[in-house]
């Protein structure tokens, strides 16, 4: 069983020595006393910008950090080999928390969900149809109380989850410009996922500047995604009532300090609502989000770009790809497509 072990805490930026590769064995069998076990050969594992955050020993999280010296655990496509859950039999698909291992005896399964609908490429489980479209939906709709016509803008828009955030954007009406770091993601902005605008901030010496050129009358919704400097700019350009919905700063992810934000003050005569949150707290809204999301990708009206790796040994690249944005779209690790 090849598997990707997280070899201890890390301090500032993560990098792929930080993980390695081992192979050990395992019984494609679940135990006898291992009430409820389901036993999977993992597909595909997904790369999240908050597994970063598991590497640091800190104990005051949302979600504990991994254990060093054992594989590193994520959101996977998996198919069934074998099991002792009344819910789940041998040649089920599933998604849920896994290991980044070939193989997988899972213990949690109350984290796992059964795949039914296979008319999609099961990969979309651990991105538009899993956490990171569950997040764009939930980030939008309930913190945002989006309005047609509103003014969008939208950072690390060419992701797992500001892809999503710009296209529903678009089919409520509303003017949406996102920023990315490369020609390419900005191309794919305009030219697929349908945003009125977009531009390279690594190209932009006046974040300021580029905000109000995008945005002369001001922004009415920030999806946050990366903060920093980026956060600063944007709140001097958010109009009266704005919300901004801060759903990450992966900018922040890789530094032991986090970076100061200055313009905070604007929020109070700008009457900004800003609200962080979490995707745990809206899995019960997972069904309602499904029968939206489905008919839209069936239709076309909803694209995906997906970003996949080829092969375990090739998932450390990934993970650490994503903090210098090298993914193009959602990174997803393809272990094996069947
Ligand atoms: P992405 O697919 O967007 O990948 C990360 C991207 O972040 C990179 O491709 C890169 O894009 C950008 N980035 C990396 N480093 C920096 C930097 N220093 N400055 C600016 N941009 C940077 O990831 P996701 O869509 O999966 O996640 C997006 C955000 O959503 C993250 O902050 C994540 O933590 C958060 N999140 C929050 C959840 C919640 O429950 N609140 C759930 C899921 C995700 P580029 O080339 O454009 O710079």
């Amino acid at each position: 069983n090849k598997q990707v072990i997280f070899k201890d805490y890390v301090p500032g930026v993560l990098k792929e020595s930080d993980m390695y590769i081992t192979t050990s064995t395992i019984k494609l069998k679940v135990p006898e006393d291992c009430t409820n076990g389901v036993l999977v050969k993992n597909l595909y594992l997904s790369c999240d910008p908050y597994m970063r955050n598991r590497m640091r020993n800190f104990q005051g999280s949302y979600i504990s950090p991994l254990k060093p010296g054992s594989p590193i655990s994520g959101r996977g496509v998996a198919k069934v080999l074998d099991s002792r859950h009344p819910d789940y039999k041998k040649g089920d698909f599933i998604w849920g928390m896994t290991g980044w291992e070939e193989y997988s005896l899972i213990t949690a399964t109350e984290t796992l969900f059964k795949i039914h609908d296979k008319d999609v490429p099961l990969s979309y489980y651990i991105g538009i149809l899993g956490m990171p479209g569950l997040t764009a939906y939930a980030g939008f709709y309930e913190i945002c109380s989006p309005k047609k016509g509103e003014f969008v803008f939208i950072s690390a828009a060419s992701g797992a989850v500001g892809q999503l955030v710009g296209q529903f954007a678009k089919l409520l009406g509303c003017y949406v410009v996102g920023s990315a770091g490369s020609k390419d993601k900005v191309d794919l902005l305009k030219n697929k996922f349908g945003f009125d605008d977009a531009f390279n901030y690594k190209e932009e010496l006046d974040l300021d500047a580029a905000l109000k050129r995008y945005f002369p009358d001001g922004i009415d919704i920030y999806f946050e995604n990366v903060g920093g400097k980026m956060l600063d700019a944007v709140v001097l350009n958010m109009r009266v009532r704005g919300r901004i919905s801060v759903c990450g700063m992966v900018s922040q992810y890789n530094l032991e300090q986090p970076e100061g934000v200055h313009n905070l003050m604007h929020l109070v005569p700008k009457r900004i609502h800003m609200e962080g949150f979490l995707v745990h707290d809206f899995f019960h809204l997972f069904p309602k989000y499904l029968d939206m999301v489905l008919p839209y990708i069936k239709q076309g009206k909803i694209v995906y770009v997906e970003d996949i790796a080829e092969g375990l040994e090739n998932a450390p690249a990934a993970l650490t790809g994503l903090f210098a944005g090298r993914n193009i779209g959602k990174q997803v690790v393809a272990v094996s497509h069947e």
